[in-house]
This record gives structure tokens, sequence and C-alpha cells, in this order.
């Protein structure tokens, strides 16, 4: 064996070294969650069409989903067995902050273990009953300039057009408009904000969202996009949404015909966890890839559901099998109700460090944090550079190795 293919082999050896504990973790995860889905999911889904008497053409009506959805605590001791005291705190969360699931989301949770991630991300806790923490820590209330209206940078800016989604998540940063009542923008200002949009020739960029902007009916859908897309200086539209992973039966193939009319068209999604990957949402974002829309998806760190590295690797290697691309992860903001998600920078710096060089630059995002008062996004990155001057640049590489380079 020549010199070079030894050291070409001992390298080979120790990467693989390095990425051993993942194989391990990535069998045993997919083993569980298959067995999660195999058996429970469909257990789930069978025992809900049983009770609301329902077929599978029912179950993959979008209509039926929203119609069904699960919003009371007596309902949903029909299915999983609620203690006294988790009934009552159930109770006084939806007091204060609203929640519902679809029976789609539900079948998905573990009905024994309230920590599992399905779980925390729709059902109620009583961390939320911390005072702490603000509503609108975004100040979107002040970069508001014409109804309907955010707008934080020169030359885009997003229009809400609704305050429904189909699950209230637990973890909602925009909890304060989400969740008080389903609400379309009136017709009214929804024509506004396009005004708004005409009249300001720099906006090349606009992103539909709400809430859930595909909540609302296909009809009065396209009547926004296509009035977006008549302005001359748009070049994009982006629509947020998070169906593909709370309701994939929305996405459905006439949804897709008349979205693909407005191309350039990107739909931006919000999977946190591997478990929302199921085949329903994987179909849901095929069907939008195949409609020529560009996916990506917009993670936010959560603790207790994605704060690990092998966790985040999973869900963005199994999001670029789906076709979404890892776009953003975002730092969680200081909302109310929802703090005992928050996580360090530190930490997510830790995972977003780890993630360079063990999986593909592809299922790499930008870590964002959002800066308080609406001043915008700025993008963490781990420490690559140790010092720098005119004549040299000392870099570490992503196993930590140092390197200098002199001009
Ligand atoms: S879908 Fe988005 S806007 Fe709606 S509750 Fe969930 S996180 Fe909030």
């Amino acid at each position: 064996m020549d010199e070079k293919r030894r050291i070409s082999l001992e390298r080979a050896d120790e990467l693989h070294r390095e990425i051993e504990d993942y194989l391990a973790f990535k069998e045993d995860f997919l083993r569980e969650t298959a067995e999660i889905r195999d058996v429970l999911s469909k257990k789930h889904k069978e025992e809900l069409m049983n009770y609301f008497d329902a077929d599978e053409n029912d179950w993959n009506d979008w209509h039926w989903q929203l119609r069904h959805r699960i919003s009371s605590v007596s309902l949903l001791s029909k299915f999983i067995k609620l203690s006294e005291s988790r009934y009552a705190m159930f109770e006084e969360v939806s007091k204060k902050f609203r929640w519902a699931t679809t029976p789609y989301y539900l079948s998905l949770m573990d009905y024994e273990d309230m920590t599992y991630p399905i779980n925390m991300m729709a059902l109620p806790s009583a961390e939320e009953n911390d005072e702490s923490g603000e509503l609108d820590p975004m100040s979107e209330e002040y970069t508001n300039p014409a109804p309907c209206i955010t707008r934080r940078y020169p030359n885009r800016l997003i229009i809400n057009v609704t305050s429904s989604c189909a699950m209230f998540c637990r973890h909602c940063q925009r909890r304060r408009r989400i969740g008080e009542c389903d609400r379309i923008e009136s017709e009214e200002n929804i024509e506004s904000a396009i005004k708004y949009i005409e009249n300001t020739k720099e906006i090349r960029d606009v992103l539909i969202t709400g809430g859930d902007p595909l909540m609302l009916p296909d009809e009065m859908l396209e009547k926004i996009i296509s009035s977006v897309r008549a302005i001359s200086h748009v070049e994009i539209i982006r629509i947020g949404t998070r169906l593909p992973v709370t309701m994939p039966q929305r996405i459905t193939d006439e949804l897709c015909d008349m979205l693909k009319k407005y191309h350039p068209l990107f739909i931006n999604t919000q999977f946190n966890h591997p478990g929302e990957l199921t085949d329903d949402a994987v179909r849901a974002c095929e069907r939008i890839v195949n409609a020529g829309i560009p996916m990506g998806n917009q993670m936010v760190f959560l603790k207790g559901i994605n704060n690990d590295k092998y966790i985040v690797q999973l869900l963005n290697e199994g999001l670029l099998k789906a076709r979404v691309r890892p776009y953003y992860i975002f730092h969680p903001k200081q909302v109310k109700g929802t703090r005992h998600f928050e996580i360090t920078v530190d930490e997510g710096l830790k995972i977003m460090k780890y993630l360079r060089g063990h999986t593909s630059g592809l299922a790499i995002p930008q870590y964002i944090l959002n800066a308080p008062h609406g001043l915008g996004k700025i993008p963490l990155l781990p420490k690559y550079i140790e010092e720098s001057d005119d004549e040299h640049v000392k870099l570490f590489t992503w196993e930590g190795k140092e390197v200098d380079i002199i001009y």
C-alpha cells in the first residue's frame, strides 16, 4: 500500500469514529419513531376516526381536520388520560392562552409521556403561567406603517393576512395575536396593505404570513397573491406557513396548481423536531416542491424539543431528503408564557459549531437572533477567527485545528 493511500485510510477511520455516536443515535431514534408511527400513531388515528365517526376521506380533508380541532380539555381527556391536577392546569392555562390541535397532530403524540416533544409543542403546560417576558418583544406594533404590514427592512416587508392557525403552538412567538380569535383581516385592511406596497417602489420582496395564510380559502388567498404579483416592482413573493407540519392535508393539488401561477414564489415552513417529518408531512412538502416552489425551513431552538445537536442534525438531514432546505434557526425570543422553551445563545452556538463538518453545508441553516424592538435579524456564528491583522489570520477548522494563513 502506498503512503498516500495509508494516510487516506487512517483519516477515513478517524472520520468514521467522529460520526459513530451520531449513527448509533440515528438508528435508535428512527427505530423508536418507526414504532411510534407504526403502532401508536396508527392506533390514535383509528381511535380519533372512530370517535368522530369519520373515514379515510374525511381524515384527508383539511376542512374536516379543522372542523374537528380538539380545543377543550374535556374532549382531549377522552383520548389522553389526564390526572385531576393536569386537567385543572390545562383549564387554567387555556383561559390565558387558547390552545387547539388538529386530530392529525394529536395522533402523533405520546399519550403517556407529556415530555414527548410533539406533546410539548401542542399541549398547555404550567410554565405558561410564568409572568416574565413580554408579549411583543419585537415591538411589531411600532413597525406597522399600514394595516397588516410589518416593515423592518429597506426593500422587503411582511403582510399579515390572518390571525388564525390550525394549531396554537405553545412556543408561538406571536401569541399576542394568535389564539385570541380566528380573524381574517378585513378586505379593506388587505386592500390598504396592497396599496401601501404599490406606493412603495423599493419593496421587491413580500412575505405573506399571519397566523397562517394557508388557513384562507384558495380563492381568497389567490386574490391576495395575484394582487401582490400584479405590482410591477415586487420581484418575489414568500409565504410563511406551518400547515405542512400541523395539517398537511391542506396542501392539496388544487392549492399547488393555484400557487404555481404566481412564480417566483417561495414557501418557508417550521419543522422543529424530526418526529414531525411524517409520511404525510413529507408528501405535503413534495407536492409544494413539485409545483416548482422552493421550500425552506425556519426552526426555532426550543428547550426540551431540539436543543440537541443530534436532533437538529437528524431534522435537517430529513428535511433535505424531503427537498426542504434548512434556512434559519431562530433563537427563541423572550415572549411571555414561552420562556420555559428558551436556551442560551452559547448552547445554540455549540450546536451550530457541531453541525459544521458533521453534515452537508446544505443542512446548516443560519442561526438568527431577532434583535428586540424590531431592530432586525442578527446572524450568530461560532468563533472561527482567533486573530487577524494585515499580515495574517489565525483560524480554527471544524475540528478545532489551528490554521495560520500568512498573506
Ligand atoms: S403556526 Fe406559527 S403563528 Fe401559528 S401558532 Fe404556530 S408558531 Fe404561532
